[in-house]
């Protein structure tokens, strides 16, 4: 856009009359951009406010959890009455009562395990407010293999860290990571079947003041990923509310970085639907894309059916391992101890291949790999989009 376009508003018309003055503030790019927030807690909160008092065209806002009162002292789009509500509801409704333009999407679900790979390809910008590694790390290794940026933020006390990683662009976030990290991690790996209130332990105190100077700090980020402005990615931003001191750190990029790892190609199925293709008709794309002998493979073990050998019942599961409870392990018949049958390959053998890939457990906008050999596609479940991204 040129210079001539610029254009001063009424004030008492338009809300985002003061934004025009800004030499490179465009409203309209910033009013067709999709940005997801992973996370609607201290900070996830006060990106949502920024993103809509600026007047984000869509915000796609993503959360497992429900709302508590400790939250109240620095969830700015929360009110007592939410107590028990989802996150993702209470913040979708504060985005709108801020500002009536925006549109929201609310995503209740677990990002490392429920969110299917696409979705990350089809929005402009990804702000993570985390309290986590492992979700960061999800999201990380996500970000890498299709190619996009992400925004990260942390908080502790009055301190506050605002990272951009943006693939092939220096460090990524597992780059920084520490063998201590990595225990903390492998904590919450070590169990099969996941013990899920494990998550959420090790909870770190933080303020509302911390929350907004940080989630300044990423919209910010993400306003100029938007607007195709200079980022600086791979480094920190380090912020000390007790000394005032800020600064910014760069990290030195990791040989053998396990997180960098891009799909290539991705190929978009516009016609593939996660509840409507089966396992046979993805096969036949796979097949007519790469040859006859390829197959399909999940990033994940999926367990088809849990067996118990002390009464020899088998019962068909069809869910990824990552999201068992450990009381699934118990058979519901005798009370025994099941093992589990799993597989994360799909040949043409198998007699499920009438499934669907819903019946798979793969989330909408899922990416399947297709190998033969050495020779790789990664399948994305394009049709899942209009029925995915529902704004209000
Ligand atoms: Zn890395
Ligand atoms: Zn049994």
């Amino acid at each position: 856009m040129s210079e001539e376009t610029l254009v001063i508003t009424d004030p008492n018309a338009d809300r985002y009359h003061t934004f025009g003055y800004i030499s490179w503030w465009r409203q309209e790019v910033v009013r067709q951009a999709t940005v997801m927030v992973i996370g609607a807690g201290a900070l996830g909160n006060e990106v949502l406010k920024n993103l809509a008092l600026m007047g984000i065209g869509r915000v796609v806002i993503c959360d497992f959890d429900t709302i508590e009162d400790s939250n109240l002292s620095r969830s700015v789009l929360f009110r007592a009455a939410d107590n028990g509500r989802r996150k993702v509801d209470a913040a979708a409704r504060g985005v709108k009562e801020l500002n009536p333009d925006v549109e929201v999407m609310a995503w209740h679900g677990d990002i490392n395990f429920e969110m299917g790979l696409g979705a990350f390809r089809h929005v402009d910008a990804i702000v993570g407010c985390l309290d986590n590694r492992e979700a960061r790390l999800s999201i990380n290794r996500f970000s890498w293999a299709i190619q996009r940026p992400w925004i990260d933020g942390a908080i502790q006390e009055l301190m506050g860290i605002v990272r951009v990683f943006w693939p092939g662009r220096g460090a990524c976030y597992e780059c920084t990571l520490t063998d201590q990290d990595y225990q903390i991690i492998g904590l919450r790996y070590s169990c099969p079947l996941l013990a899920r209130e494990n998550l959420l332990q090790g909870k770190v105190p933080t303020t509302p003041t911390s929350a907004s100077i940080v989630a300044a700090f990423q919209t910010q980020e993400a306003l100029k990923i938007i607007h195709n402005l200079e980022v600086q990615p791979g480094k920190a931003i380090m912020i000390n509310g007790l000394t005032n001191d800020i600064y910014t750190t760069e990290y030195p990029e990791k040989k053998g970085c396990l997180s960098h790892s891009a799909l290539s190609p991705i190929i978009e199925l516009p016609q593939a639907r996660s509840d409507k293709t089966t396992l046979t008709e993805l096969l036949a794309i796979a097949r007519e894309q790469l040859d006859d002998e390829a197959v399909l493979e999940f990033d994940g073990e999926i367990v088809t059916s849990m067996v118990c050998h002390s009464c020899g019942t088998e019962e068909p599961i069809f869910k990824k391992m990552a999201r068992l409870y450990e009381n699934e392990a118990t058979c519901p018949t005798c009370n025994g101890r099941r093992d589990m049958q799993l597989t994360h390959r799909i040949t043409g053998q198998e007699p499920y291949l009438g499934r669907t890939l819903a019946q798979m457990d793969l989330p909408p906008l899922a990416i399947i790999r297709g190998r033969n050999g050495k020779e790789r596609a990664y399948f994305e479940l394009t049709g899942d989009k209009e029925t995915f991204f529902k704004f209000v």
